[in-house]
């Protein structure tokens, strides 16, 4: 028996980061790439007055270039924070803001990177992922433009560098990374630089993704379901019922086609309302899960019409199995607001499909259906709340047993 289930929804508000509106991202940013921008002020002055690197690599016109990039960071990324904090204090949204925001986000790294060589592993990350990030939380326009400039301004402080108009990598005396003197303690730090930038486009790749499989994962569950009572509907059912079929044909095995038909359900409707209708649906729905077993399939086709399929089923235990599904639905009646109970009943009507049988062998779940229809139209005109057999000597239906 298929039965829906609903996708994991994402537990922490973080989780759904994607959905946060603008102001809330770049707020989070900004908290973020502030402690970044800490965490490299740190770097620089441990770098400068503690290491080895310090005195032999860092120039000192360096030194002087980062400390001022480094307090333009701390202090734009403290100010967007404030900027950000008192907008979702006051409940207010600014499409300033976060433009503001990736504007400032491209001036502080393309600094950044100026100080330390635009030539660099750090550059090329950036330019990489920060674009990413941002189509992701941005959207593509805002960012688009944003990277663009970005970009110019890059190729532009490149051929200044190049043409000799800027220093370039100011930050140092020596070049860290070349053939004669490669630095270990450089090579670390960039990998300790990238290492928080590599995680934050991992974790949103991941996010963008797992929402995208819930997503779809949802779309498909609506589309094949019935929303009232989580069942299969007709397309998802038939879908099933032609494989179920096919695998049949191949294996010889029996199965009992059943179509379902609550009795004198109008009348529920009419005099208890509509919203007693879906109950009791819900009710019946349940009932027959309980009563088939996992591999059954079982499926509302229409308003208060089910279909069951039972696959490997010969006549006498499909008729204990549906005898089953009556009784239990006769048995159950459905609690009412009022404290009444309502006493529903259905009518089934079956046909048992043998494929080894030459007449049987290549009938559609679709003419099977029909025969079906039939011996429930029988089990209606006998009186209702009844289990009948299409039989096919009596071109018609027999009533179980
Ligand atoms: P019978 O015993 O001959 O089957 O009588 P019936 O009244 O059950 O048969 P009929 O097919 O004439 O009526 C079906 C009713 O089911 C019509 C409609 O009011 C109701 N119905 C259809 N879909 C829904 C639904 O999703 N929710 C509810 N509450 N009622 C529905
Ligand atoms: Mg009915
Ligand atoms: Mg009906």
């Amino acid at each position: 028996m298929k039965i829906m289930t609903d996708p994991p929804a994402p537990r922490s508000r973080l989780l759904k980061l994607l959905d946060w509106s603008d102001r809330d991202k770049c707020l989070l940013l900004s908290v973020l790439l502030w402690g970044y921008m800490f965490f490299i002020c740190v770097w620089h002055q441990v770098t400068v007055h503690l290491t080895e690197f310090g005195r032999n690599y860092v120039s000192s016109q360096g030194t002087a270039m980062l400390n001022s990039v480094v307090l333009i960071n701390l202090l734009g990324w403290a100010l967007l924070l404030a900027w950000g904090g008192w907008l979702r204090h006051e409940n207010r949204h600014s499409r300033i803001y976060p433009n503001v925001f990736l504007s400032f986000f491209s001036v502080g790294f393309v600094l950044l990177g100026w100080v330390f060589g635009l030539y660099s592993p750090m550059t090329g990350m950036v330019l990489m992922g920060s674009p990413l990030v941002g189509f992701i939380l941005f959207g593509f326009t805002r960012v688009a433009w944003n990277f663009a400039f970005t970009v110019c301004v890059v190729l532009l402080l490149a051929w200044l560098s190049v043409s000799g108009y800027v220093e370039h990598a100011i930050y140092f005396a020596r070049d860290p990374v070349s053939k004669q003197h490669l630095s270990y303690y450089w090579i670390a730090s960039t990998v300790a630089f990238m290492v928080p930038f590599i995680t934050s486009v991992i974790t949103l790749v991941a996010l963008l993704l797992g929402r995208w499989v819930h997503r779809e994962k949802q779309i498909r569950d609506q589309a094949l379901h019935d929303p009232l009572t989580g069942l299969s509907n007709r397309r998802e059912l038939f879908a099933q019922l032609a494989h179920e079929l096919a695998r049949g044909r191949r294996s010889g095995q029996s199965l009992t086609l059943c179509v379902m038909d609550l009795d004198h359900f109008k009348r529920i409707n009419d005099s208890h309302g509509h919203g007693v209708g879906d109950q009791v649906l819900v009710q019946v729905s349940e009932i027959l899960r309980a009563c088939l077993r996992e591999t059954d399939l079982i499926g509302r086709i229409g308003g208060e019409e089910f279909v069951l399929a039972l696959p490997e089923t010969g006549a006498a235990g499909a008729a204990t199995v549906l005898e089953r599904c009556r009784e239990t639905i006769a048995s159950s009646p459905v609690p009412l607001e009022s404290g009444d109970f309502l006493t529903v009943t259905a009518s089934f009507g079956a046909v048992l499909w043998l494929p080894g049988h030459p007449a049987n062998h290549a009938l559609t779940h679709t003419q099977l259906l029909s025969r079906a229809d039939e011996a429930l139209y029988l089990a209606k005109g006998a009186g209702r709340n009844r289990v009948m057999f299409w039989s096919q000597e009596e071109e018609g239906a027999a009533a179980f047993p």
